[in-house]
């Protein structure tokens, strides 16, 4: 039998001696909320293996996770491909020439976390600009019923200003009330972000 196969410990132990440095350096106010948004968006298990790879001074396999945690492998990978999708972890793979098996090396990112929560700041302002866009540019009109829905100008005329689900009449519907308060939703995210920039900034 020729060394390699025999010596497959030795060939493993090659595997992660190939392992590379991955501690970076983040504030305490980052690392907090690396943990609060990987807990809110993708739950515990994922913060469970966040918080291993967090800690970890070098790359680590999907396989010392799951021993570390008593998490099933199967449940570990899930969570690291969710961090990835998240752009909050990367890995690196080689093939374990013993085995011919790929093995992962993973690293977190938790710098990026500023990138993240910049990005999901914009989304939802976004969203509240279209909104704000739509309410102002669209004239409504409602039967009064809360059960039923608001209606735009044009659908309204197309059903003869009749509601399609209870028959009452539509009237103008005042949504000034609603860009008001749309507004001021826009105004106070306009305000968290400068504060978030600015915290940033102060740290680097
Ligand atoms: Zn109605």
């Amino acid at each position: 039998m020729s060394k390699e196969g025999v010596n497959g410990k030795e060939k493993n132990d090659d595997v992660s001696s190939s392992k590379i440095a991955s501690k970076i350096d983040i504030s305490e106010r980052q690392r907090q909320t690396l943990i609060e948004v990987v807990d809110d968006i993708a739950g515990e298990e994922v913060k469970q293996v966040t918080l291993v790879l967090l800690n970890a001074d070098e790359e680590t396999t999907d396989e010392e996770i799951s021993e570390k945690l008593d998490m099933r492998l199967n449940q570990v990978r899930k969570s690291l491909y969710k961090l990835y999708d998240l752009q909050l972890a990367t890995f690196r793979r080689i093939r374990d020439k013993s085995t011919g098996w790929f093995v992962y090396f993973w690293t977190l990112h938790p710098e990026r976390i500023d990138v993240f929560v910049e990005k999901k700041q914009e989304e939802v302002l976004d969203k509240l600009q279209n909104r704000l866009e739509y309410e102002k540019s669209n004239m409504f009109f409602t039967c009064n019923n809360p059960e039923c829905p608001r209606v735009t100008f044009q659908e309204a005329m197309d059903n003869n200003f009749e509601c399609e689900h209870c028959g009452g009449r539509l009237e103008a519907f005042d949504n000034e009330q609603l860009i008001n308060v749309l507004e001021e939703k826009i105004m106070e995210l306009n305000d968290i972000k400068e504060t978030t920039k600015k915290i940033m900034k102060g740290e680097k």
